[in-house]
């Protein structure tokens, strides 16, 4: 096993991007907290074995992110297990369709709780312990092209990944002065089990025709065309 690069906890990290960033983060040689729900625990546990296959150590830390005082047993876990917290990847997200009209606000609520408050809560536990331990980190947040420009059907998860891009910035010039960076990923379309919800949820020939609409050329021309055949392809 090579000297670690740190230690970083990713939540969401069962499936989809965020097991990505776990197994990417282990390969680049960081030891690895996994974070998703407490049902999503089985899955957890193979990620847990992929990366200790490449000579990592790592840690299960299930937690719901909407819930401060799990959030915060989860960065004191992760710390006491691996030792320490050098960056936080606060993935874990959710998306529901529907028409604004439609809409419901249980679902706006649901959204922000996981969405919005997720990763102000994992900001927060990490910010503190990074600070504590006084050797600087890197905070991270899943935001999305949807947090830079409308889209239809999706106003929760719309607004909700502007709120992460507002977090983010107010973070960023406050945590700066203790050497601790934070930034968002905001991708296009990614082909996970949530843009297979999407798919499920909006109708593929819903998909075609807002494709074809000149109000959302702009969200269109950012995703190539390759990446819409996947997609259509569900
Ligand atoms: P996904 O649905 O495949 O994975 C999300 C994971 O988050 C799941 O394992 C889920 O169990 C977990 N999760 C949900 N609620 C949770 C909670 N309360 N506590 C802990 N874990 C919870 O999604 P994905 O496509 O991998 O997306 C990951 C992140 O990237 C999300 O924040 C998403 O909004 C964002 N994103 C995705 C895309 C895309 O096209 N896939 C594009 C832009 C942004």
């Amino acid at each position: 096993m090579s000297i670690s690069k740190g230690i970083a906890l990713i939540t969401g990290s069962a499936q989809g991007i965020g097991r990505s960033i776990a197994v990417q983060l282990a390969r680049d040689g960081f030891d690895i907290a996994l974070n998703d729900l407490p049902d999503q625990n089985a899955k957890l546990e193979l990620v847990a074995t992929d990366i200790e296959s490449l000579g990592r150590q790592v840690c299960v830390v299930p937690a719901d992110v909407t819930v401060e005082k799990q959030v915060k047993e989860m960065v004191d876990d992760a710390v006491i297990k691996l030792g320490g917290l050098d960056v936080m990847v606060a993935n874990a997200g959710i998306v529901e369709v529907s028409s604004l009209g439609s809409s419901t606000l249980e679902s706006w609520d649901r959204t922000f709780s996981v969405n919005a408050r997720g990763p102000y809560l994992c900001y927060k536990y990490a910010a503190m312990q990074m600070i504590e331990q006084g050797r600087g980190g890197r905070i991270i947040g899943a935001s999305s092209i949807l947090g830079k420009m409308g889209f239809p059907y999706n106003s929760a998860y719309t607004a909700s990944k502007f709120a992460v891009r507002g977090l983010t910035q107010a973070a960023a010039v406050e945590l700066g002065q203790y050497g601790i960076t934070v930034n968002a990923y905001a991708p296009g379309a990614i082909q996970t089990p949530m843009t297979k919800t999407m798919m499920d949820e909006f109708g593929k020939a819903n998909y075609e025709r807002i494709i074809k609409d000149p109000c959302c050329r702009k969200w269109v021309m950012s995703v190539s065309r390759t990446r819409w055949q996947t997609l259509l392809r569900y």
